[in-house]
């Protein structure tokens, strides 16, 4: 029907039924369906002295999706091909969610978005989901959050793909959160390195403007680059990993060591006003942060590097050391001739960044 609008220009639909060889309830049906859709508009008119519904083709107004799973939160948004953000949303994951369940509650979610006022007339064209990790057949618990379960990403592709109707793509929240950012700032920033700090340290690469994340999604796993032979165990079996001394929770054990445990809100409270036990700790972290990206740099040699996470309101508590220790480490050009900051996105930048990247997925008629 779409082929014999798009050829011989606006018909009535019972045009349509002769020139497709539907019948009229069919052709109706279709037509109401179209029109949900934002791909055709009708109107009333006359033909040969009857009234009838003139159908014509409209400019298709495609959207693309992105979703972030995390462990207490999903964030989405939709995205004009433009990439501005058209509509957002944040939903708490009350209850464990198990793989196979992930794509109906993602469905949900982006189904009530599409609803929202300000989507009327869009039509989804491509979805990106951006998980906390990616390891080929999913099933990983997060060391944050031992309820959550991640989907295996291949499942989730092919049941929410076949279910929306759209191509979906899944990569890891870090190299979407550096896509969102490379594609934000002005001019070269074809390579870039995003360093998340939360539960673990997680780099998104973006290299020749696009995301890297190695053969089977795993790439950018700076937190588990060995800073110390005699440290502490890590989850992956080695020992001194980076995460052992630079993440939220190894920062809270370290400052608990002879005090009472407190949040990471007045870890970073208590760091900011002067409390010399915080800020060595916060300093320590920066330092070894900028140890191992210094490792990382000195082979994608990155026009920006961007610190991200739930510790950034440390500012220069940790921007000061981590780029001292960076620039000493890396090779001369590559540490002092890369442009150190904080990131400046919101919590949606990984909905984001997947949005952003299943939007080159989008095609057109
Ligand atoms: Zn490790």
């Amino acid at each position: 029907m779409v082929e014999s609008l798009l050829s011989a220009g606006p018909a009535t639909q019972a045009m349509l039924a002769r020139s497709t060889g539907l019948s009229a309830a069919t052709v109706s049906n279709v037509v109401s369906r179209l029109r949900r859709e934002g791909r055709v508009r009708t109107d009333f008119t006359v033909s040969t002295g009857r009234r009838a519904v003139l159908v014509q083709l409209q400019a298709v107004k495609f959207v693309a999706a992105g979703i972030e799973v995390s462990g207490d939160r999903m964030h989405a948004v939709l995205l004009r091909p433009g990439g501005d953000v058209l509509a957002g949303s944040s939903t708490p994951v009350s209850d464990p969610v198990t793989g196979a369940d992930w794509s109906a509650v993602i469905s949900g979610v982006l189904t009530l978005l599409l609803g929202r006022p300000e989507a009327e007339g869009s039509t989804l064209g491509a979805a990106g989901v951006a998980l906390p990790a990616l390891t080929g057949s999913g099933r990983e618990q997060l060391p944050d959050c031992p309820d959550f379960l991640l989907p295996p990403e291949e499942d989730l592709q092919a049941v929410l793909g076949m279910g929306l109707g759209v191509p979906v793509t899944v990569a890891s929240t870090a190299a979407m959160s550096a896509f969102a950012h490379a594609s934000r700032l002005e001019g070269n920033s074809a390579a870039l390195l995003f360093l998340n700090v939360g539960a673990e340290v997680t780099a998104g690469i973006v290299i020749g403007g696009q995301p890297y994340t190695g053969h089977a999604g795993l790439a950018g796993q700076l937190g588990h680059i060995r800073i110390n032979d005699h440290g502490f165990p890590c989850r992956c079996g080695n020992r001194g990993c980076l995460n052992t001394v630079c993440s939220v929770p190894a920062m809270l054990a370290a400052y608990a060591a002879g005090r009472a445990p407190v949040t990471l809100q007045e870890f970073v409270v208590r760091a900011i006003a002067g409390d010399p036990a915080a800020q060595r700790i916060a300093e320590g972290a920066a330092e070894a942060l900028g140890l191992a990206a210094a490792a990382a740099a000195n082979i994608i040699n990155p026009r920006h590097i961007i610190l991200g996470g739930p510790l950034r309101p440390l500012g220069a508590l940790l921007l000061d050391p981590f780029r001292r220790t960076l620039i000493r480490e890396a090779r001369p050009g590559i540490g002092d001739g890369a442009e150190v900051s904080l990131s400046t996105l919101g919590a949606d930048v990984a909905a984001a960044g997947a949005a952003l990247s299943a939007a080159r997925h989008i095609t057109t008629l």
